[in-house]
């Protein structure tokens, strides 16, 4: 055990020094937390052991042998170097991703306009860690993903929730006037939103960059397109805005369409000007060696994961169709999950599919429910539950 330690966990006294030290170290009450961290839970989904988990929006299918195959071959190669720190701006990462996107939406980037981090939560915290700060607001627009205002609050940024409409659209004018309202430095819209599956129309994001624009000391504007890959024809991704908006910044994730949540590896694309920010204020080496290499093998096969993309969304629109043929109140959804409802309580909804193996998750508005697009067999699992315990 290392000397640090003590059996119980509890701090060990310094001889001579302990006795002037009684009045100040007087147990886990005296911790110096930050008061507004007061009795706070950590943030995240019940993770249970379920037969079918459809409770926050992965990617249902495992990656393919090839894909493993090529992960455990790249993965043993980084291994090899691992005495020594990892490429700290990751530029053979940066280019894969901005070949990606050019393959995905069409747009052409430079390797410095890419950025990317732990999980599309740590680039988040970045650019909350060089925009936000003490004296300065974040803004998003309800309801919305939950993540948002713990990155304000860890950042002692201020939060507002501005609000969407009952169909949980953003109306352009109302957008204009909560900025100007609230002068934020960082806007956060989710398109397709969490957890509502909502995309933003383009007139909508350029209302929002017009209107950050005029933001005394200036707005960065966030479009975190986690689901973007699952958006329907013909709805246009904000990458196609960045050549014309330096205060734009689009990210988004492996976690979702590329079936890779257990990597963690989120990225933005942004203008060069932005993404130095955001090198200023991350941890060096934030991305280790070995999470750079897991992202370049998947990226190797994104032909063949965007396929699978392809099947996933013919699955969420039948699955929507099928709940509204039932008499339920659907959002339309550009994400691969889709909120339903409306149920008097719907707490006992969940539980009841809970009772039969079945995880989805109790989010948004009060009366709501968000499942995940499964794999078919798993889709039907939750149908078949669903007609039981809300007699459909
Ligand atoms: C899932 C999700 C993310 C992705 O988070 P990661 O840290 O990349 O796994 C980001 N934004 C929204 C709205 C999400 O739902």
């Amino acid at each position: 055990m290392d000397d640090a330690d003590t059996p119980d966990g509890t701090l060990p006294t310094i001889a001579g020094v302990s006795a002037d030290l009684d009045t100040t170290v007087t147990g886990p009450t005296s911790l110096p937390l930050r008061p507004e961290l007061a009795g706070l839970e950590p943030y995240g989904a019940p993770q249970l052991d379920v037969p079918v988990a459809l409770n926050v929006n992965e990617n249902p299918y495992a990656p393919s042998e090839q894909v493993v195959a090529d992960i455990a071959a790249a993965v043993a190669d980084a291994a090899r170097g691992l005495n020594r720190y990892p490429d700290r701006d990751f530029e053979a990462l940066r280019a894969d991703l901005a070949a990606y996107l050019l393959t995905e939406s069409g747009v052409g980037l430079g390797v410095e306009q890419l950025w990317a981090a732990n999980g599309s939560n740590e680039v988040m915290l970045h650019l909350l860690q060089a925009f936000g700060g003490p004296g300065r607001t974040a803004l998003s627009f309800a309801p919305t993903y939950s993540m948002y205002p713990e990155y304000a609050r860890d950042t002692s940024t201020a939060w507002v929730a501005g609000r969407r409409e009952e169909d949980f659209s953003l109306d352009p004018d109302v957008a204009r006037a909560t900025i100007a309202q609230h002068a934020p430095s960082v806007v956060l819209l989710a398109s397709p939103n969490n957890p509502t599956g909502t995309a933003l129309p383009t007139a909508t994001i350029l209302a929002v960059l017009d209107a950050a624009a005029q933001v005394p000391g200036g707005c960065v504007v966030v479009v975190d397109e986690a689901y973007g890959e699952f958006r329907r024809r013909g709805t246009p991704s904000a990458l196609e805005l960045l050549a014309d908006h330096p205060h734009l910044a689009v990210s988004r994730t492996m976690s979702k369409a590329f079936g890779l949540a257990g990597a963690r590896l989120g990225y933005l694309a942004a203008s060069r000007e932005l993404v130095d920010a955001l090198r200023v204020v991350r941890l060096p080496y934030h991305l280790s060696a070995v999470t750079q290499a897991v992202a370049r093998a998947a990226l190797a096969h994104s032909t063949e994961l965007m396929a699978q993309v392809g099947s996933l969304r013919d699955e969420r629109d039948a699955l929507v169709v099928w709940l509204r043929e039932r008499g339920l109140q659907v959002a339309d959804s550009d994400a691969n999950f889709v909120l339903f409802g409306l149920f008097e309580d719907r707490r006992a909804v969940w539980e009841g599919l809970l009772d039969r193996g079945v995880l989805i998750r109790e989010v948004g508005p009060p009366g709501w429910l968000r499942v995940s697009v499964g794999t078919p067999r798993e889709t039907q699992a939750f149908k078949d539950a669903l007609v039981e315990v809300a007699g459909l």
